[in-house]
Formats: C-alpha cells, sequence, structure tokens
C-alpha cells in the first residue's frame, strides 16, 4: 500500500451515511410512511431538499460566463460584501470587519486552523462537537482539546475556563472552536449571559485568543442570537473573533461549496491580515471559491425584494422546524436531558448510543449513534413522525 503513515490503511466510514443507505432500504421494502429517517443532516420535507424559491428565482439571471470565471482568492467583491450583511443584518460590530471566501464552512475551519495554529497545537472545543474537527485537527497535525459543554442543560462556564487555563499554561495562543447558535449535534445556544462570562473571563486572561465562531446554522436560531456580534466590540485586543458563515444552510445551497470567514477587530491590520493568509491557503489548496455560490449570494443581497421573500420563506422554515422540536420535546421523559434551543439537530444522552441507535432500528427508526448520545436530525423527519420517534427513544432507553 502507497499512503504516508497517518493514514495508511484507514477506511472511509460515515455512520449517518450508512444508516441513512438502511433507512431507504427499509422505506423500499416496508413503506416511506413506516420508516423514521432521522440520519439526514439537511433540511427535508416529506423526504425530499428544502429549497428556498426566492433564491432558486435568482439562478436563470446569473451570467454563464461570469459564473464560470475563476474569481478573485479572497472572493469575489460583491460575495463579501453580501455575506457581511446576511450575517450580521442589524446587529453590525463597530470594529473593522473583514470578509474572506472560503470553500464552505468546512473550508473555513481548515483554513482557519493552519493559519491561526502551529503544528502540535491543542484546539479547544467542546466534548459535544461536529465530528470532522477531529479530522482537520489530525491531518494537519494538530490535537483537540474537550472541554465539557453542559452541566445539566446548561452551558459548563466552569469546565471551559479550567480548560482554558491548563491550556493558558502550555501554549500563548489558543485557538477556540465554538460553535453556536443551533450547535450540532444538540441545538444548543449560548445565552447572552453565558456570552458576557466567556467575554469577561477571555479578557482578563492572559493569553492571545482566536475566538472562532462555528455559526453554521445562525440562520435557523432566533435572530437575538446575532446580538452576539455587538458584543464582540467588548473584546478586548488580544482576542480575534472570526466568524464562519456558510451558505449551505443559510441559503439551502450546501453542495455550492461557499462560505466565508468574517474577522472583527479594532486593528485594520488584523482583519487585513485574515484576508491575505486566507487567500494564500485558497490558492494553495483548492483554488478560487467556487464562484456560482459567489455570484448567487450577492444576487440575493442586491435584490431587496427577493431578499425580503427569501427572509419570509426562511421564517416559514424555522417554524417547521420549531414545532417538530415541540414535538419531539413534547413526548420525550423528562428524566432524559435535552439541551435544545433551535436549529437542526437535537441529542438525546445515552450511556450505550450504539445499542439504543440498535434497538430503534429494530423500530424502523434510523438515528445516528454518537459517543455520549443519539443525533435526532429534526431537519429531516416530518413533524407527525417525531412524538412516535420520542415515545421510542424513551422505550429503548428505559424511561417511561
Ligand atoms: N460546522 C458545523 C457544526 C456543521 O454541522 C457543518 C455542516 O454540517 C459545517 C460547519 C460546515 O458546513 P459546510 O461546509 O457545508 O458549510
Amino acid at each position: 500500500m502507497f499512503a504516508n503513515t497517518l493514514k495508511s490503511g484507514k477506511v472511509y466510514f460515515d455512520s449517518i451515511l450508512v444508516n441513512n443507505t438502511e433507512a431507504k432500504k427499509k422505506a423500499e421494502l416496508i413503506g416511506q410512511d413506516k420508516v423514521i429517517n432521522g440520519t439526514v443532516g439537511s433540511l427535508c420535507s416529506e423526504g425530499s431538499l428544502v429549497t428556498f424559491d426566492a433564491v432558486e428565482s435568482l439562478i436563470p439571471g446569473l451570467n454563464p460566463k461570469q459564473i464560470s470565471a475563476y474569481t478573485p482568492m479572497q472572493g469575489l467583491p460583491a460575495f463579501l460584501e453580501a455575506v457581511k450583511g446576511l450575517c450580521f443584518q442589524s446587529y453590525f460590530p463597530k470594529k473593522h470587519v473583514k470578509s474572506v471566501a472560503v470553500t464552505g464552512g468546512l473550508g473555513g475551519i481548515r483554513q482557519a486552523i493552519i493559519n491561526y495554529t502551529e503544528v502540535g497545537d491543542l484546539i479547544l472545543t467542546s466534548d459535544w462537537h461536529w465530528g470532522p474537527y477531529n479530522t482537520v485537527a489530525e491531518d494537519n497535525l494538530r490535537k483537540i482539546a474537550l472541554f465539557r459543554l453542559f452541566d445539566g442543560n446548561r452551558f459548563n462556564f466552569e469546565s471551559f475556563a479550567e480548560t482554558v487555563e491548563q491550556t493558558a499554561r502550555l501554549q500563548k495562543k489558543i485557538f477556540l472552536l465554538i460553535n453556536t447558535p443551533a450547535h450540532n449535534p444538540t441545538g444548543f445556544s449560548l445565552s447572552p449571559e453565558d456570552w458576557d462570562k466567556i467575554i469577561d473571563f477571555l479578557n482578563n486572561t492572559d493569553a492571545q485568543f482566536v475566538l472562532f465562531l462555528d455559526m453554521a446554522y445562525i440562520e435557523f436560531a432566533p435572530e437575538e442570537q446575532k446580538r452576539v456580534f455587538q458584543k464582540l466590540d467588548l473584546l478586548k485586543p488580544h482576542i480575534f473573533p472570526i466568524i464562519n458563515y456558510s451558505i449551505s444552510k443559510g441559503l439551502a445551497k450546501y453542495g455550492f461549496r461557499v462560505a466565508s470567514l468574517i474577522g472583527v477587530h479594532e486593528d485594520v491590520s488584523v482583519v487585513n491580515e485574515l484576508s491575505d493568509i486566507i487567500a494564500i491557503s485558497n490558492r494553495g489548496n483548492y483554488g478560487c471559491v467556487p464562484s456560482m455560490g459567489q455570484y448567487l449570494t450577492a444576487a440575493l443581497w442586491e435584490n431587496k425584494s427577493v431578499l425580503a421573500r427569501y427572509y419570509k420563506e426562511k421564517e416559514h422554515w424555522k417554524n417547521v422546524l420549531k414545532r417538530r422540536a415541540e414535538a419531539f420535546l413534547g413526548h420525550i421523559h423528562p428524566d432524559l436531558p435535552v439541551p435544545y434551543e433551535s436549529g437542526f439537530f437535537i441529542s438525546v444522552k445515552s450511556d450505550n448510543p450504539k445499542a439504543h441507535a440498535d434497538a430503534l432500528k429494530e423500530e424502523n427508526i434510523y438515528l445516528v449513534p454518537l459517543k455520549d448520545g443519539i443525533r435526532v436530525a429534526i431537519c429531516s423527519i416530518d413533524e407527525e413522525k417525531l412524538p412516535a420517534a420520542a415515545d421510542a427513544v424513551n422505550r429503548v432507553m428505559g424511561a417511561r
């Protein structure tokens, strides 16, 4: 075999895809209505991907030559303006803000990690986190250090602070990777009070911080969550917040592979450096970010009547998700801790996730086993099936 020592003999395994394939096969055998498939992490309705008519209406008007051409390594200027507007809306920070294009939110995580940490560094994130964080760290010879996200269903500030302090004794620069609001896989969001504590703590901690805010799901959280952008003005200069803002979920353009890193700092050279160094990495990694999604995002931002239609449609789907969450949470047993606030996923803690997920399959319910729980993708389960899913989860976990 020819692979390097890091990769030699490794096999690609994705439990989401495996369970999704099993669910589809079962549905072919016994009928779609008898199977609950809560594996897929995209917004779906009646088994089909949800897209926004307003966004789609702009695609025929895109210029074929423009969307076929390369775009600048930093991103198309009109796109870079559009993402700032879409992300911040009426909650713009007062400090300098600069955005740079990346290939999907995942590309943003990778580009930020390789540019803002050293080989061998610890990257701090929560114990419940999106799996690809590990792959990015491993592929790039960094390590992940974990704090406990929850104390009951609340943010575990003590574990966060302790882990930061421990790391600060080893490293002078710390990369904090925080996924909020509407966290994957739990739907948890930091509250304004959690943010005040974090900001106060970081302001008074002697280290340099990159505060990387993975906001992949922000467009499906309550709008008040965007108030945190104004709180970023309170951060002292030794902290550099970078927002990872993707069109995958926000515009339902998962496969377009377009996102942006948005830096916020009082020193303009800090945000300019972000744009330069990410452009260098884009050039040496995947080349320019796909043009079509950048032109589409720019067209949406520039066409205010279409934008208004898009916001209306998005509101509708946010309400659908809210009703789905209520249908599930209304049936889940109070003994099972569920720290959900908003977004695509609910996780139920489990001491034996694999066994519980397998037992659910016996009842034709396909979910995703995690290290400490079971993920229910309410984004892809219709409302009427969710009470039965919750009842089954209660049953297999022995909570009645
Ligand atoms: N961050 C989290 C927590 C996610 O769940 C995802 C996608 O599932 C992403 C980032 C990146 O998404 P994309 O690369 O499609 O923008």
